[in-house]
C-alpha cells in the first residue's frame, strides 16, 4: 500500500472508531508502519472523525517528524515502543472503548493491566490487546484492519462479559478466555 493509500485508510478508520463509539472527539490514535524506519501516525489535538488523509504525520522510530504539517499524536511514545519491540506488528490502534475501559477503570481483569511507557514493555511480546489502567485500550495487528477489528472484538467481548456479570452469571467465561488464549497462540 502506498503512503497516501495508508493515510486514506487511517482517516476512514478514525471515522469507523468514532462511529462505533470507541473514541470520542480527540481521543485515540493510530499508527501504521510504512517502512523500516517510517511510521504514519494521527496528529495531536484534532477531532479524529474529521481527519483528512493529509492530516497524518510521518515520523521515524525515534519520533522525529519527517513529513506533515501537524504535531504527531501525544501518545507517540506508546506507539513507537510497540513498533520497535514487535517487528511483527504493522499497525497500532489506541482507543477508549467504553466498556473495556470500564473494566480497566474498575481494575477488573480481562487480560493484563498495564500502564503507558516502561511498564508496558514486559507485556509487549505474546499479547495483541492491552487494557491501560484507568485509561483505555491498545490493539495491534499485522495490518491496520487487523488491529482495528481486534479493538472492536475487545469491546464486543467486554460488553458480553459486562452483560453476563449484570445478570449475575459468568459461567463459561473462564473456558472462553482459555479458548481465546489458545486461538491467539495459534495466530488466529
Ligand atoms: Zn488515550
Amino acid at each position: 500500500m502506498t503512503a497516501s493509500a495508508v493515510a486514506r485508510r487511517m482517516a476512514e478508520c478514525c471515522r469507523q472508531l468514532a462511529g462505533r463509539g470507541l473514541i470520542a472527539g480527540q481521543d485515540g490514535n493510530l499508527s501504521v508502519r510504512l517502512g523500516p524506519d517510517r511510521v504514519l501516525v494521527t496528529p495531536a489535538g484534532l477531532i479524529k472523525a474529521l481527519l483528512k488523509p493529509g492530516d497524518m504525520v510521518e515520523v521515524d522510530l525515534r519520533g522525529r517528524r519527517r513529513r506533515g504539517r501537524h504535531n504527531p499524536t501525544s501518545e507517540l511514545d506508546l506507539h513507537l515502543r510497540i513498533l520497535t519491540h514487535r517487528p511483527d506488528v504493522g499497525a497500532v490502534v489506541h482507543a477508549h472503548p467504553p466498556v473495556a475501559t470500564g473494566f480497566a477503570v474498575a481494575g477488573q481483569a480481562l487480560e493484563a493491566f498495564v500502564e503507558l511507557g516502561d511498564r508496558l514493555e514486559p507485556y509487549l511480546v505474546g499479547h495483541d490487546a492491552w487494557l491501560l489502567a484507568n485509561h483505555g485500550a491498545v490493539t495491534v495487528g499485522p495490518t491496520l484492519d487487523a488491529a482495528w477489528i481486534r479493538m472492536e472484538s475487545l469491546e464486543h467481548a467486554s460488553r458480553i462479559i459486562a452483560a453476563a456479570r449484570a445478570l449475575g452469571h459468568v459461567q463459561g467465561f473462564e473456558a472462553q478466555r482459555d479458548r481465546a488464549g489458545k486461538e491467539r497462540k495459534q495466530g488466529g
